[in-house]
């Protein structure tokens, strides 16, 4: 079964490519999916983010069962026009519930033959998500446990970058 893991991945985090690599675990395909909302200012391109995710995943023992993509529109439409049948959140605290729960409830709504899969985060990544990862490297912080080592030099160039300008 296909099953695709959408988000903002502005960038990817440990807790990310925990889930993805766990859902390669439960399900034969899992697509990692870039949503592209252009309301939303992010600090990497869509290009760079499926670069960064691939990179990642390429670590990964399950990766042949791992793609990237990226698509605008509803995740529903998107998931059923590649047949997939799930799609994938992470849920790290009462807050992400709360938020997960009224979209996998549209969801249901919107498209009945889609079902969203819920998989917890591991305790050491419930505190983590890609603001705080920004907000403590922009700060000089230490963050090699949060993001993938091979992206790690990608997300220190590119907040440099940002601070000389
Ligand atoms: P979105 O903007 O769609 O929330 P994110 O990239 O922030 O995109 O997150 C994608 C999904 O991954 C969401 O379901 C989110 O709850 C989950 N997630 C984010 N950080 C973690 C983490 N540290 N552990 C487990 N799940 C996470």
């Amino acid at each position: 079964m296909k099953a695709v893991y959408p988000g903002t991945f502005d960038p990817l985090t440990n807790g990310h490519l925990d889930i993805i690599e766990r859902a390669a675990n439960i399900f034969d395909e899992v697509v990692v999916l870039i949503n592209q909302n252009p309301r939303k200012q992010n600090l990497f391109t869509v290009e760079e983010r499926i670069e960064m995710i691939q990179k990642s995943i390429n670590t990964l023992k399950n990766a042949s069962k791992i793609s990237v993509m990226s698509g605008k529109g509803l995740t529903v439409n998107i998931a059923e026009g590649i047949g997939a049948k799930t799609m994938i959140r992470g849920i790290r605290a009462v807050s992400d519930y709360e938020y997960e729960l009224a979209t996998a409830t549209a969801n249901m709504k919107i498209n009945p033959s889609i079902e969203t899969f819920f998989l917890i985060a591991r305790p050491e990544y419930t505190f983590l998500s890609s603001s705080t990862v920004k907000e403590i490297a922009m700060n000089d912080g230490d963050i090699r446990d949060f993001v993938p080592s091979p992206i790690l030099e990608d997300v220190l160039k590119r907040l440099k970058q940002n601070q000389s300008m």
